[in-house]
């Protein structure tokens, strides 16, 4: 089990949630960001700290965002040595963002 980063987070880049993670599982890329599901020990600190609500944990994620379990793993699996997040930088809010 994990925490799953979902498609609310995407062109947001809030980055609020890496900043209280203990186990610091947090990657990015160019769009959104990722949770490592092999450090992430499900401690739910995240989870209120998304300004969009784009985390949830496996066991209680929308149906709709069943494929961002396989893509949180993916994507921080191949950022491992350039994508490591653990501070908060500024929010990317692009076009995509829900939250103005
Ligand atoms: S706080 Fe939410 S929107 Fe911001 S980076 Fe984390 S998951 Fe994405
Ligand atoms: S649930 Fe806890 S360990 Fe997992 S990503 Fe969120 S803050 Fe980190």
């Amino acid at each position: 089990m994990s925490h799953i980063v979902t498609e609310s987070c995407n062109e947001c880049k809030y980055t609020d949630c890496c900043v209280v993670c203990p186990v610091e599982c947090f990657y990015q890329d160019e769009t959104m960001l990722y949770i490592d599901p092999n450090d992430c020990i499900d401690c739910e600190a995240c989870v209120p700290e998304c300004p969009v609500e784009a985390i949830y944990a496996e066991s209680n994620l929308p149906s709709q965002w069943n494929s961002y379990i396989q893509l949180n793993k993916d994507r921080a699996e191949s950022l491992k040595s350039s994508g490591h997040i653990t501070e908060k930088s500024e929010p990317m809010e692009g076009p995509g963002c829900k939250k103005k």
